[in-house]
């Protein structure tokens, strides 16, 4: 056992993590902070990680949409309005006022945004926004934001510590005083690996929980650590039913949106067989399904304020029923003719021609289609094993991108707990049902830096308490009961098909209760270490937790919003509407001795104030 004692704790080294730790340093000079890492720095976590076709962080300028001194209202309102009234309203008043100064600390760091001529940063809307706020560097921004608070911190004082799994938090009385983690590569006893922190402040940036769902765009290790140990530690959780699903690709895990749906692809399963009409209203004729398909492409998540829900259900549903779902780019959707697509689309088409091809040709196939609006991207699937050209279709499903939900903070960054704060996608309440893409990763320097200055200025006035050798052992004979029960790996994969089939696109009543019951009798029957070691059955018994959170979050909510689609009968066309304004509410988890309570909250609302 090693004991490492610190002013400020911060557990995780994402985007979030790395702006806590640097904020922390800047503002308790003489202080010792402690960086910790279940991965390598740099290496783990979605921010060091993940890509798409062009990562997006959002930002208001000076000169961003609609312009003028107060556009930052406009954000603010977008985080709010779009998230369905259910985040802080003063959550989000900050990420948007604060957006122009993180987007200025990560250009001077070196961060490669595109920008235009005349120097002004080249901005452009995503799903989900009435604005062009997205700065981005193409499909890496997330890592070159990784790299280049890295490179700030390399040349810092600072303890980083990687490799080490943090599975609980320690409280005395009340208050957060340190962690406790295992080192993951040395071989020995679990006594030996046993790593024991003293902290003043503790800072949760661990991210999200891909690892609960059997498909996701996660690294693996991404398992809600952070969730799981500060409910068991009696910190609230907020928001945990919404969580960012949309189609992508099985092998390559390529988020299939914007031009792959825009050229208008069959969905087809593995028989070759066109799904969608199945499962969608008789009214809707070829032509209105072509159009939803092009629309598709300017909503990847499933949102119930988008009527291109319609298209995750049927794809959901396919799956349900035993079925492969593919994109196929060989031959047209039944009955397709370019002509046909609305005007408004027609015209969003030819604003993206990159090669152009005559109008018979763009009649001919998908492929033809998308050879004359994104050519890269063929070229991209080619490259990571999927050669359109030669007749092979991209093999999708509904997949999970993001939590919108966390560990409950206010405006200090600050958790429910005393001593704990929390940042990034490990943190909730600033975000709503749906988050306009690209403010994720505004989020984590936003409130990562606050969490950091503010867990600092705390420990200033704060002592150390010691951690007491009983206490270690309390959770080490919790942790050594996993001698029995099922086995880590087994567990795992029972706890991501229950988050698949009952807490993803479709959620009814009837489901969540079997997900529940099932989650509870393997939570009863115990979690067993198994060839795959410790930390993984720890971070099993984390994704226990997690997986019942969403649960139970998702049948208290009895109607639908975001991502949240809620029907009476699994075989319903269409989920739940929204109740608003009676469920402009959310709902709050907490540990209130041993018992999962959950109850429903009235956020904070939007409101200006006149001289702001
Ligand atoms: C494919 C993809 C595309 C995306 N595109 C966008 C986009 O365009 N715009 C946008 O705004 N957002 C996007 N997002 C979301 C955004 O990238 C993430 O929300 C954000 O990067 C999360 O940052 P974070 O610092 O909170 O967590 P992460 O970057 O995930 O870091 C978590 C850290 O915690 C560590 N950790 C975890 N558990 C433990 C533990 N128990 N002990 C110690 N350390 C631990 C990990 O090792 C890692 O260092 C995307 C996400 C994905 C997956």
């Amino acid at each position: 056992m090693k004991r490492i004692n610190c002013d400020v704790l911060i557990i995780g080294a994402g985007g979030a993590g790395l702006r806590a730790a640097i904020e922390a340093k800047e503002t308790l000079k003489k202080g010792k902070i402690v960086l910790v890492s279940k991965g390598g720095v740099g290496r783990s976590g979605v921010t060091a990680t993940a890509c798409s076709d062009r990562m997006a962080f959002h930002a208001t300028l000076p000169y961003t949409e609609p312009g003028g001194p107060d556009n930052w209202k406009y954000h603010a309102e977008d985080i709010y309005r779009i998230g369905g009234y259910v985040s802080d309203g003063d959550l989000a008043m900050i990420l948007a006022k604060e957006a122009q100064a993180a987007f200025e600390y990560l250009d001077h760091l070196g961060v490669p945004f595109v920008k235009k001529e005349n120097g002004r940063v080249d901005q452009f809307i995503t799903d989900g926004s009435d604005y062009a706020r997205a700065c981005y560097t193409g499909p890496r921004t997330a890592n070159h934001i990784e790299e280049a608070l890295l490179k700030k911190i390399s040349s810092m004082d600072m303890v980083i510590i990687e490799n080490c799994m943090i599975a609980d938090l320690i409280q005395y009385r009340g208050r957060v005083i340190g962690a406790l983690g295992i080192d993951q590569r040395e071989e020995g006893s679990i006594e030996n690996r046993l790593r024991v922190f003293s902290s003043k402040t503790t800072i949760l940036a661990t991210g999200g929980a891909g690892e609960a769902f059997k498909i996701h765009v996660f690294p693996e290790e991404m398992t809600g650590d952070g969730y799981a140990m500060a409910y068991r530690a009696g910190a609230e959780l907020v928001n945990m039913e919404f969580i960012q699903i949309g189609p992508a690709s099985i092998k390559t895990r390529l988020n299939c949106s914007g031009s792959l749906m825009r050229a208008v692809p069959r969905f087809v399963n593995e028989n070759g067989k066109e799904f969608l009409k199945k499962y969608l209203p008789e009214s809707m004729t070829c032509k209105d399904i072509n159009n939803l398909i092009f629309e598709k492409g300017a909503s990847w998540p499933v949102s119930l304020e988008k009527r291109t829900h319609l298209i995750d259900v049927a794809m959901f549903k396919e799956m349900v029923q035993g079925h492969r779902i593919f994109l196929d780019y060989t031959t047209n959707p039944e009955s397709f003719s370019f002509q046909d697509l609305d005007q408004k689309w027609q015209d969003r088409y030819r604003r993206e021609i990159k090669r152009p091809i005559s109008s018979q040709q763009r009649e001919q196939t998908p492929l033809d289609r998308l050879s004359e609006i994104n050519p890269e991207s063929i070229d991209w699937l080619k490259q990571h094993g999927i050669d359109l050209r030669s007749g092979e279709p991209i093999e999708i499903a509904p997949c999970i991108q993001h939590f919108q939900g966390g560990v409950k903070i206010r405006k200090k960054g600050n958790a429910s707990l005393k001593g704990l704060y929390a940042a990034g996608e490990c943190a909730g309440g600033q975000h709503g049902a749906n988050r306009p893409g690209g403010n994720a990763l505004l989020d984590g320097q936003v409130f990562g830096k606050i969490a950091g200055r503010e867990a600092a200025t705390e420990a200033i006035t704060k002592s150390r308490h010691e951690i007491s050798i009983n206490q270690v052992k309390g959770y080490l004979k919790q942790w050594m009961t996993r001698n029995q029960g099922k086995k880590a790996t087994e567990v795992r994969k029972e706890i991501q098909s229950v988050a698949a089939r009952y807490a993803s696109i479709v959620r009814t009543e009837e489901g969540l209760k079997e997900g529940i019951r099932i989650i509870q009798s393997l939570r009863k029957e115990g979690v067993r270490i198994d060839e795959k070691g410790v930390s993984f059955a720890l971070e099993t018994q984390n994704l226990l937790d997690v997986a019942e959170m969403i649960l139970k979050a998702c049948i208290t909510r009895k109607e639908s919003r975001g991502p949240h689609l809620f029907f009476n009968r699994f075989e319903d066309l269409h989920p739940l509407p929204s109740q608003d304004p009676r469920w402009r509410k959310y709902i709050v988890i907490q540990n209130q001795s041993g018992r999962m309570v959950l109850r429903k909250e009235t956020p904070v609302s939007l409101r200006f104030q006149s001289k702001e």
